[in-house]
Order: C-alpha cells, then structure tokens, then sequence
C-alpha cells in the first residue's frame, strides 16, 4: 500500500503557498501521496476559492478535500485573525475527524502535518495513530519564542512592549517587546491567549519542518537542534519557495514582458504579501516618492483599508479599481518607467527576473525566502504577524535589508521613500546589501543541492515517518 502524508493548514495563501511546495517535494522526491484537508472560515471571501485554483494544475498525487465551514455565528467583527482561525480549526475538528475516517479506510498514513496554528488536531491524529508534525512556515527566531513563550508568559507581568529591557528568545539576539508578533502585543486580547494555548502544545509534536536553513538564522537553529528534554526534533529544509517557472496566464506574461524591456537590476519591486493593505494617504506618499526617485517600479497595489496599515486577511476584498487611488496623472507621468498591478501579481516570476534589483516588502516570511533564493535586496517595512521580528533580523542581523522611518503620524513620508529607494538602488550602502544578499543567495542554493543540509533534513525525516509507520500502524 502506497504511503500517503496528510496535511492540515490553517487558513490562509500565505499558509498554502509553503505547504504545497512541501507537499510537491514529498511527492517528486520521496515518492509519497499527500492528502490535504482544507478548513474554511465561514465569512471566505473571494480569496477561498484560491485553494481550487491552486490545486487544479498540480499532480493527481496531492490531493484535497475542503471541509464545511466551521460556524462562528457569535463572533464579532473586530475579532482578531488568530482567534478566528483558532475558533474555525476548533469548530472544524468533527468534521476533520470524519474526513480522516473516510480516508483512513482505505489509504495508510504515515505523517499528520498541521501549520502554525493547527496543534488542536494533534487528538484527532494521536485518535488514528498517525504521529503528529508541525510544518512551521516562518523564522527560527519565530518557532524559539513559541516554544519558550509560555516561560516568558510566566515570567513577565506587564506587557511586553513596556518591559525596560529587550528580550531574550533563546538562540536570538535581544529584540524589543514592541517588535514581537503582533498578537502578542495584547496579553488581554484572546488573540495572545490562542497563541499562548498554541505555543504550549508545541512540545506534543513528535517533530518540527522549519522553512529555513542554518546559514540563514545560526545561532538559533544551532539553539532548536541542541537536545532538551520535551523539545521535538526540528528539521530545516528551507527555503521552501514557490519557483517562478511555471507557466503563464496573460497577466503574468504581461509582467514578464514590461519587465524584459527594462535594463538589468533596474526594477525595485513593492508588494505587502498577499494581504497587506496600506490607508489612501501612504498610497499617496509612495507614489509621489516614487516618480520624484526617478527608479523603476512594479508596484503591487491594492484598494485601502481604514486604518493606518492593515491586513485584510480573508475578508471580502474591497471591489473599488485600487488605481483609482493613485494621485491623478500618475499613470501617464510614469508610463515606461512604472508599472502598477491591481491586487495580484505573478511574484515568484518577478523576483527571479533579471531587471528586478530591490524589493519593498512586508516582509512576510514567504516573501523574504523568496528575495533570498534570488539574491534580491529588501526595504523592510513591516505590517503584521512576524513582520516586525522579522524586519529585525534582516535590517540589524543579517543587514541584507533597509528600514524607512516613519514620521510622527505613523507616515513614511514621500522624502523618506525618495532617500531610501535610491539608497537601496543606486547607493553605496544598497551595493553592501545587495553583496550581502548574494550571498545568502548561494547558501540557498548549496543547502537545496543534492548533498545540501536541508535535501539531507528531509531525507531524515522521511527516515523516520517511514520507520515510525510501523510502529503506529493505522
Ligand atoms: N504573492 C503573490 N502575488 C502577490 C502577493 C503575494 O504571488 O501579489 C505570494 C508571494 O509570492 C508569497 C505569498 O503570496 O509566496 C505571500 O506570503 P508571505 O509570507 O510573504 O506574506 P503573507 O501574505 O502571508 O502576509
């Protein structure tokens, strides 16, 4: 009987993108079918249907099932987005249970893998008895401070942002309170208590899949390998990324054939991740501080939100036409130097292409991964979740990255992105990132290789999985 892999995401493409990648590899290099079982928030705007998009032109040998959305009739609408993705796995695990009976009947599982926020399907797994894995889609940095975050719930009374001295993430270098993931900033808000309740179950996984690699995150990593008692193994096999290789639509191509007809290196690309809104006035700002830049520009831009910088996650996006925001005569001024996408753009293909020299990014863990794999230099300016810590590391640790300052009004003013684009782009200092990012760039390469750490961490787990089914035989 083949051996199949079933995968439990939380809501989200930024979730999905990471977990298909790992799925693909399963397959392609380890010969294993993979069986998704999508949960659904019950408000799934447009973006839910992504999932049927995203798995139609994959091999027959991943395959999904979507799960009836989970039902949080009670729930107000400022409710955080880790509450509510907490909520809808919880409300969801009758129907995962039924789902995994269905398929149990006739396919033989040796791996149930959950994301970030999935631990509470660790029961209906250890029901089954298929060992239980967390396939965790950001930072080393990241996955050590939820592995510790329950000691430092216990240790510190007042909000974290407030604490007199930095932090300390064991493997990590001291950040600031106020730079901690952003559900975190609230101790009272039930967003920190599902992160909490999350981060306590950790040690129940019988193995953790980190998209990273050593050369990227050191000392940190060096940290989650050494052994602790309760601590699960935790196997890096980053950077997991999606290539840009794949084919076309017309609006993909559209991107690819503006940017051949830009020089090499010229393009700085802008994205806030698949979500990341931004209010109409920094729209403004950036556009004004673009064209006065004189640099080249893609800019991913989507409509605004109400507040000062946003995510709109899975909520029904807005339908306005986002390039009606631009400050009028934007479009014709900049014709040929600019480029503006509504909404969604091709990324992968854009930052593997040769005229794209820098990436505005939220800094998203996908996106980072991605400008590493193609050596891109980033200006780091973070939304939400990790964004912050994430930003940290990559201005003040791996200084592959540039930070904008924001003015008194939470701003980045359209002097500020004139100083910072040209830093990045025609700079001295951007010549030392972009240098810098090379380099991570080859390490990338070298770990992905053949003989590479991470082929060799995945190798091992597989080991393992395949040794560890007969032991848990379902
Ligand atoms: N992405 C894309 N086109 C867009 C925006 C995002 O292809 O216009 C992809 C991007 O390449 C990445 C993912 O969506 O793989 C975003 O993940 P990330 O972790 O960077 O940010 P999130 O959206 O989770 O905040």
């Amino acid at each position: 009987m083949e051996s199949h892999i079933a995968i439990f995401p939380t809501p989200g493409m930024g979730h999905l993108i990471p977990l298909v990648e790992f799925a693909k590899k399963l397959v392609q290099k380890h010969n294993f079918m993979v069986n998704f079982i999508i949960p659904k928030f019950p408000t799934d705007g447009p973006l839910s249907n992504a999932p049927k998009s995203f798995f139609e032109n994959l091999t027959p040998r991943i395959d999904y099932v979507v799960l009836p959305p989970a039902n949080l009739d009670d729930l107000s609408e400022d409710v955080k987005i880790e509450t509510r993705i907490g909520l809808t796995i919880a409300h969801s695990l009758s129907s995962l249970r039924d789902a995994v009976k269905s398929l149990i009947s006739t396919k033989k599982f040796v791996a149930f893998v959950v994301d970030l926020f999935g631990t509470d399907a660790f029961g209906v797994a250890n029901e089954f008895k298929i060992p239980p894995y967390i396939f965790f889609p950001s930072t080393a940095m990241c996955l050590s401070l939820f592995l510790n975050l329950s000691k430092l719930d216990e240790s510190v009374s007042c909000e974290y942002r407030d604490m007199s001295e930095k932090v300390r993430i064991p493997g990590c270098m001291p950040i600031h309170g106020s730079d901690l993931l952003q559900p975190v900033q609230d101790r009272k808000n039930d967003a920190y208590k599902w992160v909490l309740h999350q981060s306590k179950r950790y040690r129940m996984a019988e193995g953790i899949v980190l998209n990273s690699f050593k050369e990227l995150e050191p000392g940190t990593i060096e940290y989650l390998q050494e052994p602790e008692t309760g601590k699960p193994s935790v196997y890096c096999i980053g950077p997991l990324i999606r290539m840009g290789s794949e084919s076309e639509n017309n609006e993909e191509s559209a991107c690819s054939k503006w940017l051949d007809e830009q020089p090499s290196g010229s393009v700085l690309y802008i994205c806030f991740g698949s979500v990341g809104t931004l209010s109409h006035e920094q729209i403004t700002e950036i556009a004004f501080g673009l064209e006065m830049s004189e640099q080249r520009f893609l800019w991913v831009l989507r409509s605004p939100s109400n507040t000062t910088a946003n995510a709109t996650y899975f909520s029904i996006q807005n339908s306005c036409d986002p390039l009606a925001y631009l400050p009028q005569g934007f479009l014709d001024r900049n014709k040929g130097r600019g480029l503006v996408v509504p909404s969604w753009a091709p990324q992968a293909q854009i930052l593997s292409h040769g005229s794209t020299g820098g990436f505005l990014s939220h800094c998203g863990w996908n996106s980072t991964l991605e400008s590493v794999v193609n050596g891109v230099p980033l200006i780091a300016w973070p939304l939400y979740a990790e964004q912050r810590m994430n930003t940290v590391m990559l201005t003040e640790d791996m200084k592959v990255a540039l930070r904008p300052k924001f003015n008194d009004n939470g701003l980045v003013t359209r002097f500020e992105i004139v100083k910072i684009v040209k830093t990045l782009m025609e700079g001295e200092e951007g010549k030392e990132i972009q240098s810098r990012m090379r380099d991570l760039k080859d390490a990338a390469a070298k770990v992905l290789s053949d003989n590479g750490s991470s082929t060799k961490s995945l190798a091992e787990m597989v080991t393992k999985w395949k040794s560890e089914s007969n032991v848990f035989s379902n």
